[in-house]
């Protein structure tokens, strides 16, 4: 807890030079003052003036008057002299400790336990030496805090992934902070998402218009609890005594915000620990979400949003390398638009553009998570669908074509409905060494299907001839 620094309105003009030149000064002073004044002072004492004011009497208690002030200076040389020299040569060990440190790293030559004074008064002195020892303590904490600045920001470095990044985030933060829960919310596309939360109850983001507030406001803020929101503890969940939100952003360009939930108010340095990390944050994830857009638009059709060719050749591989050494199964579909040129010629190129963004659309709604939608050409798609083995692609492939089939795509002058063809294998049940051969089999199916009739499935059994559903 930082204390406030005493007002230095009152020191001494001259702080440090001279303090025992001008003690010796003024005890010599007041010794000789006391000798030229002794003389009188003993008159109404009644001491004959015959013999106090004589030039022998005044040598004499001149004498001892400047006696006792080189002797009071002495003493108070030695006594309080050789203290000072004490701190002094403890202030010169830690000041090198210091210097060497910035130098080799070594700061637990600088601890506060290795270095402070003992302190056995409470007088001055004392204090002096409970303020050096509180100069250290403000080292330590300083340069703890930096330390812990230089974590995080590695941390911040080493992630680009968006998801890894986010969540190294959070936890340097609730080290930071000592938060209860929290989240990192990160804004693409104008819309603000969770990319990592902990211990976090309930939607931070609904009735969030402190939080809105907050990231137009730009800066860090202790805002009302949203409702709803509450901290998952190991046992029961409980209502945060105060949230804290932090905007973040690169170039004035807003990138998200951090939220975090504390059970008791936190102490006042907690929100300028957080603007601290602010700026490397806003680094972080803006690189981490241009990283994540590039791969998107690397991987993604930008037509129907399907992955594209090159993405799903590279998908099929690591599949089908992954089913030939766990010995488990791997589906591959294709299917193809029945009759499309008929679509483009008797509607346009921009209907046609729009059946392939539903087709799509319906295709995903019946994959499983962890299959993976291809659009290989114009109107031609594959799916990689990782363990299913020939009676789960068969189920598949057909609930692909219904859905298709079952799709009414309305455009401007008129609602239409289109077909697909499909056709399918599964390795191992259909044997192949490299996954070219599983396409050429699938290939072989899918023409099975167009020859006969359209609107059909054909998945190959084994590696005989496809047999059509
Ligand atoms: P089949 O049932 O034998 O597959 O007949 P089809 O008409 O679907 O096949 P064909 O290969 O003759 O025609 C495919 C058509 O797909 C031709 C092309 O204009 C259209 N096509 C390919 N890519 C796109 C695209 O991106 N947008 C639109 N609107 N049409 C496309
Ligand atoms: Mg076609
Ligand atoms: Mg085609």
């Amino acid at each position: 807890m930082p204390r406030p620094a005493p007002e230095p309105g009152a020191l001494l003009p001259r702080l440090t030079s001279r303090v025992f030149k001008d003690l010796a000064i003024y005890m010599l002073g007041f010794g000789l003052l006391i000798g030229l004044v002794f003389p009188y002072a003993i008159l109404p004492a009644g001491v004959p003036r015959a013999v106090a004011i004589r030039p022998a009497f005044f040598a004499l208690t001149i004498v001892a008057g400047l006696t006792v002030g080189g002797v009071a200076y002495a003493l108070a040389r030695a006594v309080v002299g050789r203290r000072l020299e004490g701190m002094r040569d403890r202030m010169q060990h830690v000041a090198s400790a210091i210097e060497n440190a910035t130098h080799d790293g070594n700061w637990a030559r600088c601890s506060p336990d290795a270095c402070a004074l003992s302190i056995d008064s409470d007088d001055v002195v004392g204090e002096v030496a409970a303020s050096f020892n509180r100069l250290i303590d403000a080292v330590a904490t300083s340069r703890r805090h930096t330390e812990e600045e230089q974590v995080y920001a590695h941390s911040m470095a080493v992630h680009l992934d968006l998801d890894d990044l986010a969540r190294a985030a959070l936890q340097g933060l609730i080290d930071r902070t000592g938060a209860d829960a929290g989240a990192v919310l990160v804004q693409a596309d104008g819309e603000l998402t969770i990319a990592a939360g902990h211990r976090l109850q309930g939607d931070p983001l609904t009735g969030s218009c402190l939080i809105a507030h907050a990231l137009r406001h730009h800066e860090a803020a202790h805002v009302e609890v949203p409702e709803g929101l509450a901290v998952d503890a190991a046992l029961v969940a409980f209502r945060p005594a105060a949230v804290s939100v932090v905007p973040v952003d690169f170039a004035g360009t807003p990138v998200g915000a951090l939220l975090l939930a504390f059970a008791r108010p936190p102490a006042p340095e907690v929100l300028l620990a957080l603007e601290q990390l602010r700026d490397v944050t806003g680094v972080a994830l803006h690189n981490a979400l241009t990283h994540e857009r590039f791969q998107r638009l690397a991987a993604i059709d930008p037509l129907t949003g399907a992955y594209n060719r090159r993405f799903g050749t590279g998908r099929l591989s690591e599949e089908f390398a992954r089913a030939t050494r766990a010995g488990t199964p791997l589906g591959v579909l294709t299917f193809d638009l029945d009759h499309f040129k008929r679509v483009n010629d008797t509607y346009g190129h921009l209907a046609g553009d729009q059946v392939l963004r539903e087709v799509v659309q319906a295709a995903s709604s019946v994959l499983r998570a962890g299959d993976v939608l291809v659009r290989t050409g114009g109107e031609e798609f594959l799916v990689v669908a990782p363990g299913a083995a020939v009676r789960d692609l068969h189920g598949l492939a057909e609930r692909l074509r219904a859905v298709i089939a079952g799709n009414t795509v309305h455009i401007e002058a008129a609602t239409l409905q289109v077909t697909v063809s499909v056709g399918a294998a599964s390795y191992p049940a259909t044997p192949a060494s490299a996954p070219e051969e599983l396409l050429e089999g699938v290939d072989r199916a899918l023409y099975r299907s167009k020859r006969e009739g359209r609107d059909r499935t054909t998945v190959i059994a084994g590696d005989a001839v496809p047999q059509a559903v």
